[in-house]
């Protein structure tokens, strides 16, 4: 196994550890990201995912150990709503969080079972 040392975080870890395209082990650059993008410290998520029970705020599925929940933030305000799982994250995406939309979805599938 090749093993690697992060210079952000000190740890020593297998490649597979890495994110490609950065000498960044995947832990410091999906912080980095989340700090860029969302202006989330790793503490504000440990926050979160504490108040969340590191349960999807949508579904309430917990995911798997080495996964993490996507910090989902309104587009608009920038603001961080919360943490879910990748498939409810990517839903409300595909609906472009339309309400209304997402409300006859429903119907749709309720008329329809
Ligand atoms: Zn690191
Ligand atoms: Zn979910």
């Amino acid at each position: 196994m090749n093993l690697r040392k992060c210079p952000k975080c000190g740890k020593v870890l297998p490649e597979s550890m890495f994110a490609p395209n950065t000498d960044k082990c995947r832990i410091c650059r999906r912080d980095y990201d989340w700090q860029y993008r969302y202006g989330l410290s790793p503490e504000q998520y440990l926050e979160l995912y504490q108040a969340q029970d590191g349960k999807c705020k949508i579904c309430g599925k917990e995911l798997p150990d080495g996964k993490y929940l996507c910090v989902d933030h309104n587009q608009a305000t920038g603001e961080v709503r919360g943490l879910l799982c990748d498939q409810c994250n990517r839903g409300i995406g595909y609906f472009h969080e339309n309400i209304e939309v997402m409300k006859k979805a429903i119907k749709y599938l309720e008329e329809n079972k």
